[in-house]
C-alpha cells in the first residue's frame, strides 16, 4: 500500500491549537436525534490507511529514556516474574486471535486500573486459547530495562489526517509469558515524561496511535479475529476500521471497545479532530462523533462503530445508562445497549500474591494470615513513622486523589474517625486540595496518620498487607481494583455500593456473619462514618467474627479466570464461522 504524500522526515507535527484557519468549521445546528453511524463503503483504505515500508533499521525513540520525568508512572513496581505461563489452554474452546489496543499497560506504564487490566487480561486469555498481541505507544518514560528488551520489528511511514505529512511508525516488540507486546514508536508523539499531558497534546497523539496501530497490524500481516480497544485513547480504532481501513486486510476484524472510565472521553472541537484524524465528514454526525454544536467526542464515535461495548462491571453497565452516571452519553449508551455488557475485572494472582510478594515484610497465606498480618502491620507502622501497636485498627486508602474517589466524604469525617485507637494511611497523588488536606491531617495527628503523597507500587503492596481495612468511598467506580487487592490480602474493604464495588463486596451481615466487607449506599459522609464505625465495632469487640471475614476474603475468587472466559465467549459470539 502506498502513502498518499511524499515522505518529509524532518517536519514536525502542528500542535492541535495551531490548527490552520482553513480547516472548515462545523455549521451550528440544534442537536439532532440519535442516528446510526454512517459507514463509508468506498475503498478509501489504500490511500489513507497506507503504509510505506522503508529499509532503514532504526528507531526514532532515544536509546536512553532515563531523563524523562517519571513521577506519575510505575517507577517502583515490584519486579515482574518473567517465567512462562504453564500451557493450561482450554482445548475445547476454539482458538481466536486478539489485538489489544490501549494507552497503558503494567509494567511498562501504568497510571491506574487500565494498566492492570491491559497486563492481566491478555495473560489470562492466552490460557483460554487466544493468541494475543498488545499494542501500546512506546512512551519515552517506559523504563530502560524494558526499552532494552524490545526488538526492532519494522518501520513504515503513514499519512495522518490533514497534516499533509507522512509520519514515522516504528514497531518495537517484546514477548513475555506468551503475550506479544508491540510498541508503536514515534518520538514526536511519545517523548513526554507522562503518558497523558493535556488534551491539546493527547488528541493528536491518540489519533496517530489509533491509526498507526491498525496500520501496524496490516504491516506485520497479523490480522486478528478481534480488535479489543480500551477507553477513549483507542476509541477511534473501530471508526478507522469501518472507514479508512474498511477495505484493507485488517478490515475483516471485529471490534470490542471497553469503557474503563466513562468520565474520560476525548472531547475536542470538530475541526481539530478532523484535522488530526483525517476521518471522513460523515462520521462527524450526531449518531457518531459529534456532540453538541461544535465538539467531537472520540469515545462516542467508538461506541457507535464498535461491534460490542463492554464495561468493567454489571452494575456500572446499568449505571452509565442513567443521567447520574452517564457523563452526557447516557442516551447514546441506551441507544447502543443491545451491544453493551458488563464483565467484572479480576486481579492477577502472580502479581498479587501475599505468599510470594517480594515487597512484603513477611509473606503469608490464608493459614497464617492472622499472625503474619500483624507482623506486616508493625513493619508498615515502622516504615511510615506511625506508633507501632498491633492492636490499633489501621485503615488504608490507595487511590488517585480525585473527586471520583469520594475523598470529600472522607475528609469531612477524619476527625471523627481518629479515636486514639485507629490509624489512617493514605497513598496517592492527584488534586492539590486533597494532597494538602491529607498532609494537614498527618501534621495534626502525628504518629497516627500517614499521608504518602506519591505513586509507589511496592508501598501499595505493603499497605494492602499491613492495613486491617481499606476505604473505597467512591462517588462512582466502574470496577475498582483496590478492593479486590485488599480482599486478596485479607484486608476488609469499606466501600460505597456503586459500580464494581457493589458487585464484588457483599456487605457483612452481623446476624449471619456472612459477607466480605462494610458498605454504605447513598453518597453521604454520615453513612461512610457509620460504615467505618460498624467496622470498628466488629474489629474491637467481635474479633473472631472479623477474623472469619479476613479468611473468607482471602479465599474469595477474585482472579481473572472467570472474567477472561466471559471475554472469550464474547469473542466467539462475534466470530462464528
Ligand atoms: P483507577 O483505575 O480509577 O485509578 P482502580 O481501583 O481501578 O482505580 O485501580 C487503581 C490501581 O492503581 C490499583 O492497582 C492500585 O493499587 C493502584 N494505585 C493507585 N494509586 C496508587 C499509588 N499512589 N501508588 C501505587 N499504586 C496505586
Amino acid at each position: 500500500m502506498k502513502a498518499a504524500a511524499p515522505k518529509k522526515k524532518s517536519q514536525t507535527p502542528k500542535p492541535a491549537d495551531d490548527t490552520p484557519k482553513t480547516v472548515p468549521t462545523e455549521k451550528k445546528e440544534s442537536s439532532a436525534p440519535e442516528t446510526a453511524p454512517v459507514e463509508k463503503k468506498k475503498p478509501a483504505a489504500k490511500k489513507s490507511a497506507g503504509t510505506k515500508k522503508t529499509a532503514a533499521k532504526k528507531s526514532s525513540a532515544p536509546k536512553k529514556a532515563a531523563s524523562a520525568d517519571k513521577k506519575d508512572v510505575s517507577e517502583k513496581e515490584v519486579p515482574v516474574v518473567e517465567k512462562p505461563v504453564p500451557a493450561e489452554t482450554v482445548p475445547e474452546s476454539p482458538r481466536r486471535s486478539v489485538a489489544f489496543i490501549g494507552s497503558e499497560c503494567y509494567p511498562f506504564v501504568k497510571t491506574g486500573g487500565l494498566g492492570d487490566v491491559m497486563y492481566a487480561l491478555p495473560r489470562e486469555l492466552v490460557k483460554q486459547n487466544c493468541d494475543v498481541r498488545v499494542i501500546l505507544p512506546r512512551y519515552a518514560c517506559i523504563r530502560q530495562q524494558y526499552q532494552d528488551k524490545m526488538v526492532y520489528r519494522g518501520e513504515f511511514y503513514m499519512d495522518l489526517g490533514r497534516t499533509g505529512r507522512n509520519y514515522y511508525v516504528g514497531i518495537m516488540e517484546y514477548v513475555c509469558d506468551g503475550v506479544v507486546y508491540d510498541f508503536i514508536d514515534n518520538q514526536e508523539f511519545f517523548s513526554a515524561g507522562n503518558p497523558y499531558i493535556s488534551l491539546v497534546d493527547d488528541i493528536p497523539k491518540y489519533c496517530f496511535f489509533s491509526k498507526a496501530a491498525l496500520a501496524a497490524l496490516n504491516f506485520m500481516n497479523w490480522i486478528p479475529d478481534i480488535i479489543h480497544c480500551h477507553d477513549w485513547q483507542a476509541a477511534l480504532v473501530p471508526v478507522y476500521l469501518r472507514t479508512l481501513f474498511h477495505d484493507s486486510p485488517v478490515g475483516r476484524a471485529k471490534t470490542v471497545l471497553t469503557i474503563h472510565n466513562l468520565r474520560f472521553q476525548g472531547i475536542y472541537n470538530i475541526p481539530t479532530i478532523q484535522y488530526w484524524s483525517g476521518l471522513p465528514d460523515e462520521v462527524f454526525n450526531m449518531g457518531a462523533l459529534k456532540q453538541g454544536y461544535e465538539d467531537a467526542n472520540m469515545l462516542k464515535g467508538g461506541l457507535a462503530y464498535a461491534d460490542r461495548i463492554t464495561t468493567v462491571s454489571g452494575t456500572y453497565a446499568q449505571e452509565i445508562q442513567t443521567g447520574e452516571y452517564g457523563e452526557q452519553l447516557e442516551e447514546h449508551l441506551r441507544y447502543h445497549s443491545y451491544k453493551l455488557r458488563g464483565i467484572v475485572n479480576g486481579i492477577d494472582y502472580e502479581m498479587w500474591n501475599p505468599k510470594t510478594d517480594a515487597a512484603l515484610a513477611v509473606n503469608y497465606d490464608a493459614d497464617d494470615v492472622l499472625k503474619r498480618k500483624k507482623e506486616n502491620k508493625l513493619a508498615l507502622q515502622k516504615e511510615l513513622g506511625l506508633e507501632q501497636d498491633e492492636e490499633k485498627l489501621v485503615l488504608g486508602l490507595i487511590s488517585r486523589l480525585t473527586n471520583q474517589k469520594g475523598l470529600d466524604l472522607f475528609n469531612a469525617i477524619i476527625p471523627q474517625v481518629m479515636d486514639g485507637n485507629t490509624q489512617i494511611v493514605v497513598l496517592g497523588t492527584g488534586d492539590k486540595q486533597y494532597e494538602d488536606t491529607f498532609r494537614y491531617y498527618e501534621n495534626t495527628y502525628h504518629g497516627m496518620f500517614s499521608a504518602c503523597i506519591q505513586y509507589d507500587e511496592a508501598r501499595a503492596h505493603r499497605i494492602y498487607a499491613g492495613a486491617d481495612a481499606l476505604l473505597v468511598p467512591s462517588r462512582f467506580e466502574p470496577c475498582g481494583l483496590t478492593q479486590l487487592n485488599a480482599m486478596h490480602y485479607g484486608t476488609l474493604p469499606i466501600v460505597r455500593e456503586t459500580g464494581g464495588l457493589k458487585d464484588t463486596v457483599e456487605p457483612y451481615n452481623v446476624y449471619t456473619g456472612s459477607g466480605n466487607g462494610f458498605t454504605f449506599d447513598r453518597y453521604d459522609a454520615g453513612l461512610l462514618l457509620d460504615a467505618i464505625n460498624r467496622a470498628k465495632t466488629t474489629y474491637f469487640t467481635e474479633r473472631a467474627n472479623w477474623d472469619q471475614v479476613v479468611q473468607r476474603d482471602m479465599a474469595k475468587d477474585v482472579s481473572w479466570e472467570n472474567s477472561a472466559k466471559q471475554y472469550k465467549n464474547l469473542y466467539l459470539e462475534l466470530t462464528q464461522w
